[in-house]
């Protein structure tokens, strides 16, 4: 892990006031990965409205205090007194994938989450180009950074309802992908890098259905490569 990232694990519960000090205070996957059952929502690594205005403060207290806060709870509840309460988050979601009786704790397992690495995947300082080594494996899988760009619009706007598009590691390569509703590029096998969480929710307060106009912001403005750097296998 990207040594930056690892120095940040560490910090306070959510606060509900936006103009507080807690930008890059930490990084929200691996807080929730250290967590045990009961899960608490990991707070986000910036200020309400630092996303702003391609995430709007309205989106985004909307989508982590009411949506990710919901699954986490869910998960809780859904949990408790089974088996499932030691595992680790990582290996629920792998226990519980793709088996029948048991997607109530998967959807929400995962979409837990799958939330807390989306907002590491984005920053304010987001954008621009992958660090070097991250850039390389790109363009040897691509051939350029604008064709995986482009390869995660067409991922992000083409996933049927609701979903996520992904930019993952499998072995050597660098890929992209989309997946519907909770799944994610762990129960495939692959290291997720990166996050685009195209279900209604993250962007119809201010998008309506104007998907497109939402995802080339988060790519254009918000993609946080540095993060997805750290998350090379
Ligand atoms: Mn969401």
């Amino acid at each position: 892990m990207n040594p930056v990232y690892a120095q940040r694990q560490t910090r306070s519960m959510p606060q509900e006031d936006s103009t507080a000090e807690h930008q890059h205070q930490g990084i929200s996957t691996a807080m929730l990965e250290s967590m045990a059952y009961p899960y608490d929502l990991p707070a986000l690594p910036y200020s309400m409205d630092a996303l702003s205005p391609c995430i709007s403060e309205r989106t985004l207290r909307c989508h982590h205090g009411a949506h990710h806060k919901t699954y986490i709870e869910a998960l809780n509840e859904a949990i408790g007194d089974t088996e499932y309460e030691a595992m680790p988050l990582k290996a629920l979601i792998l226990a519980t994938a793709g088996k029948p009786g048991q997607s109530a704790i998967f959807n929400n397992a995962a979409q837990a989450w799958n939330h807390a690495f989306y907002w590491d995947s984005l920053s304010p300082e987001g954008g621009g180009e992958p660090p070097p080594v991250l850039k390389r494996m790109i363009e040897a899988s691509f051939g350029s950074v604008d064709a995986c760009r482009n390869a995660l619009t067409k991922a992000a706007t083409t996933q049927f309802g609701s979903g996520w598009a992904w930019l993952a590691q499998d072995g050597k390569k660098i890929t992209v992908l989309k997946t519907s509703n909770a799944d994610n590029p762990l129960t495939r096998g692959m290291t997720p890098l990166l996050a685009i969480d195209v279900w209604e929710h993250a962007y119809y307060i201010d998008y309506q259905n104007r998907r497109k106009d939402h995802v080339d912001g988060v790519i254009n403005e918000l993609l946080n490569w540095e993060f997805a750097a750290s998350n090379l296998a």
